[in-house]
């Protein structure tokens, strides 16, 4: 029986193309790189680099990085989080949450984008995979055969061929369309973001303002760039995308809507430069019904992207990596092995997709009927135990199905935990559904 253990060497190393220098990317390409597999990333851009301002790195997301190596070094940069609190302009309380209330010991990290990059970037960077940039991929050629995969850009430039092409190119991949069906749907409301000084006015807290699900103001601490210098804060606001340019002309206007609905947010709402500090980002939803098809297979948001109203979209796209690279452990067979991979995640991954696009409209919509609704029932589920501990459950990732959940370490070791005779079966049901499509 073959080692589940990714950083393991493997017996049969693989030619493999990463698509995409991201979160999911970096850490596939480290993790297969560990693992003794011959890879190569290729990047769109000249130079691999993040964009926007903060997120959230749930319990599962760390449990992940520290399969890395990476854990202890995103603490030092990021802040701890250890609530989610959202207020309505009324005064309501809509959301108070504390990782604490299902284990003393659970909590978040919020980080600024670029912090996660940079420590993902040093792992990649102290590996011998390669990277390409300016290299964007727009299709795959199996040219060899079922044998091998070929990539290409628009010009027609080709690299290749690889064992194994893993799309982790983001959203908007082009790539998936030869896997999955369906197209992306756009949600109605975006955000613009920035990182702002933190001035301590949310400590340990993802603290939100909500007027009905129209607007969305949220101040979520994300510590320090380098681990060095003032503490940051992400500060972001619900949009539709279509309004951004109305919302940049009458930017005086906002900065004065903002701070009377967030009256101690007055001091950083003042100290604004203009519309250019924010970052306009459209949230799209997809989820793939079939995670791989022949030697290209879908990683990240590439699989799956959302609204990040559950903060879990950079989490999944680390547990995808892990995942993947144990599952490439577990057997030489690469068709047993993407279906392992498939199976260990989906079911994890299905879940967050319908919450999300279930809870999105409660937060972000112009419907006065779910903004009722959330104002009278959110709040008053957490007096019912059961629910409670099912709210923050969701919150940090450790659900696993409808009525299941699991520790976050359990989710980031997806078949590290199998008894050896789980994995045969595991492997042979795996090997089976593959057959069957
Ligand atoms: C505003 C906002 C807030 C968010 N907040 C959270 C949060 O709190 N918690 C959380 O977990 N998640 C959050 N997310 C979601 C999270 O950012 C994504 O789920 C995560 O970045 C997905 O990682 P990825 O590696 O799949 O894709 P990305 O990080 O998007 O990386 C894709 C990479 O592929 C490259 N690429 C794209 N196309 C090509 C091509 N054709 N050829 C070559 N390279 C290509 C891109 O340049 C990029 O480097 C948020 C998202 C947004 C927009």
């Amino acid at each position: 029986m073959a080692s589940t253990n990714a950083t393991r060497m493997t017996a049969t190393p693989l030619d493999v193309a990463v698509v995409g220098a991201g979160v999911a990317g970096l850490a596939v390409a480290t993790l297969l790189d560990r693992a003794g597999h011959r890879v190569t990333v290729f990047e769109r851009f000249d130079a691999s680099r993040p964009v926007g301002s903060g997120l959230m790195l749930q319990p599962t997301g760390l449990a992940a990085l520290e399969r890395l190596g990476l854990k202890a070094e995103i603490e030092r940069r990021g802040a701890r989080i250890d609530r989610l609190h959202g207020l309505t302009d009324r005064g309501a309380i809509i959301f108070d949450l504390a990782y604490g209330d299902l284990d003393p010991s659970l909590h978040a990290v919020a980080v600024h984008r670029g912090a996660l990059h940079a420590v993902l970037w040093d792992a990649f960077a102290g590996s011998r995979a390669r990277l390409e940039t300016g290299f964007a991929v727009a299709t795959v050629d199996d040219g060899h055969g079922a044998a091998a995969l070929s990539i290409l850009d628009a010009a027609g430039r080709r690299s290749g061929p690889f064992d194994l092409v893993i799309d982790a190119s983001g959203a908007q991949s082009r790539l998936r369309r030869h896997v999955a069906s369906g197209r992306p749907k756009p949600y109605p409301y975006g955000a613009v973001w920035a990182t702002v000084p933190d001035i301590g006015v949310a400590p340990a807290k993802l603290a939100q303002r909500y007027v009905a699900a129209r607007i969305m103001l949220g101040y979520l601490p994300i510590g320090t760039l380098d681990g060095s210098g003032p503490p940051l804060t992400a500060l972001f606001w619900s949009l539709k995308p279509a309004e951004h340019a109305t919302w940049r002309s009458g930017f005086d206007n906002w900065q004065q809507q903002a701070a009377r609905l967030w009256p101690e947010l007055a001091p950083v709402m003042e100290a604004l430069s203009g519309p250019d500090q924010f970052t306009l980002a459209s949230y799209l939803h997809f989820t793939a019904e079939r995670f791989h098809r022949g030697r290209l297979v879908l990683i990240g948001d590439a699989a799956h992207s959302t609204s990040p109203q559950l903060g879990q979209g950079a989490n999944h796209g680390l547990l995808d990596a892990v995942a993947l690279a144990d599952a490439l452990a577990a057997t030489p067979d690469l068709t047993a092995a993407l279906a392992l991979y498939e199976r260990a995640r989906r079911r994890q991954i299905r879940f967050y997709q319908a919450a999300s696009a279930l809870m999105t409209p409660f937060f972000q919509s112009d419907s006065r009927l779910f903004a009722w609704a959330r104002d009278r029932t959110f709040n008053r589920m957490k007096y019912l135990p059961y629910l409670r501990r099912e709210m923050v459950r969701t919150l940090a990732g450790l659900k696993t199905g409808l009525l299941t959940a699991a520790t976050a370490d359990k989710i980031a070791n997806p078949l590290g935990k199998l008894a050896a005779g789980d994995l045969d079966r595991a492997l042979r049901q795996a090997s089976d559904e593959a057959a069957a499509r």
